[in-house]
């Protein structure tokens, strides 16, 4: 069967990486992003541009979206010059974009009206996972539908996970943001205790790695961003990740949830935005208590 022709919208630190892929694959991309360069750089590998979100829905039977958050997924996608004016009935929306469920429901609602169907897509896995093509996917929304594009979601993830309707994609997503945040702020907040009291950095980050207190971002975050203090290195903006514990809380809020630790791990990176550090890598948090403490959490770093 031939390959499907996709749009795909959003070619940022993600975005760049799965288009990327898309074509290496073999696949008929048409792009468009707000930033120039990002399309140029797509273009250069082989995609077409197109000038609106709607030229985009107009030629392709998939879309792709990887936007920063809710304004930008509603405005793409309902709005003037958006891929539902463009978009022939038949046409599939797949977001992978973390956002709240009531946007993606709101989307798949105003979608269905025109006879274009949605899927929620959310990733996890970084932008070194997109570049090698072993994203975690969690979908949200038919399974039929699912099923057909999964060849398509393959070229992109490792990992693709059916987890319910619509909207339960970026739930999952929501509920592992939480653990990131939380976990992060956690790693912070210990790295620069146990070096204000006089421990080596990289005797605590040996010794943690070998006892309860590893974890996933612990083993990344700290020798590749910590350690270094190259916090402007591609990663995940700590601005997108306060976005994502906000969406949990708006949620927590609506269902009568309380959520201690995530409104506490919310403040912290509200404060690190506030301070300037919302456009560098998440980890860049320990920043803001290291300012605090007087010390910095670096390798080969000579304590006082
Ligand atoms: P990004 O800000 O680097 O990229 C977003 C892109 O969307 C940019 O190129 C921007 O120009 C474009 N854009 C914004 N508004 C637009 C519009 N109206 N029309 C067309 N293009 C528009 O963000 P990212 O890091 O690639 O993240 C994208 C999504 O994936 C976010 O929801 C984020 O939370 C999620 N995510 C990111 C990571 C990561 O490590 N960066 C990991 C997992 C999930």
């Amino acid at each position: 069967m031939a390959k499907k022709k996709i749009g795909f919208i959003g070619l940022g630190a993600m975005g760049n990486h799965m288009a990327k892929n898309l074509i290496k694959a073999g696949y008929d991309l048409t792009v468009h992003d707000l930033n120039p360069q990002a399309v140029k750089a797509i273009v250069s590998c082989g995609a077409k541009e197109a000038k609106s979100c709607a030229e985009v829905g107009k030629g392709v039977e998939v879309v792709l979206t990887m936007l920063p958050a809710d304004d930008e997924v509603k405005a793409v996608c309902l709005g003037q010059g958006g891929v539902l004016e463009g978009a022939k009935p038949g046409t599939v929306i797949i977001d992978m974009s973390s956002i709240a469920p009531h946007t993606s429901q709101l989307v798949a609602t105003e979608a269905r009206k025109k006879g274009i169907k949605f899927l929620d897509a959310p990733v996890s896995g970084g932008t070194v996972g997109a570049e090698k093509a072993t994203l975690t996917i969690m979908v949200g929304g038919d399974k039929a539908l699912l099923d057909e594009h999964m060849e398509i979601l393959q070229v992109m993830g490792k990992t693709i996970y059916h987890v319910g309707d619509v909207g339960m994609g970026v739930t999952v997503k929501m509920v592992n943001q939480m653990l990131l945040g939380i976990n992060l702020a956690g790693i912070a907040e210990a790295l620069v205790m146990g070096t204000k009291l006089g421990v080596a950095p990289e005797i605590l980050y040996k010794v943690i790695r070998a006892s309860s207190g590893n974890s996933f971002l612990f083993d990344h975050r700290v020798p590749n961003y910590i350690f270094t203090g190259n916090f402007t290195q591609p990663g995940f903006a700590l601005d997108l990740l306060r976005k994502d514990l906000g969406i949990a809380l708006e949620s927590a809020k609506a269902n009568k949830v309380p959520l201690f630790l995530t409104g506490q791990a919310y403040q912290y990176y509200t404060r690190a935005a506030a301070e300037g550090l919302g456009k560098k890598d998440m980890s860049a948090i320990i920043e803001l208590l290291e300012k605090t403490v007087g010390v910095e959490v670096r390798k080969g770093k000579v304590l006082n």
